[in-house]
């Protein structure tokens, strides 16, 4: 199969530590995505698949954080703007 897009992201509660993780990928093939999700917040993993579509929107089936994922190119013109 062949992927459409493919991301890990790193998650931080909301102390700031880097305790979650969110991998989803796409493949041509497939309507849906694969997700899967390590919940900063409470530590739940849960795997689904879902629409894709950007920015992407998740939550947390046990306490309900909701995460955003915007796109690589988004996050480029931001970290650009920072001056990184
Ligand atoms: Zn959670």
């Amino acid at each position: 199969m062949k992927i459409e897009y493919i991301t890990t992201r790193i998650l931080e509660n909301s102390k700031g530590e880097k305790t979650g993780k969110i991998r989803i990928v796409k493949f041509k093939e497939k309507e849906l995505a694969d997700v899967i999700f390590k919940c900063p917040e409470c530590g739940n993993e849960q795997k689904s698949e879902e629409k894709f579509k950007k920015p992407f929107f998740y939550s947390c089936k046990k306490c309900g954080h909701k995460v955003k994922i915007i796109s690589l190119r988004t996050e480029i013109k931001k970290s650009l703007k920072k001056g990184k």
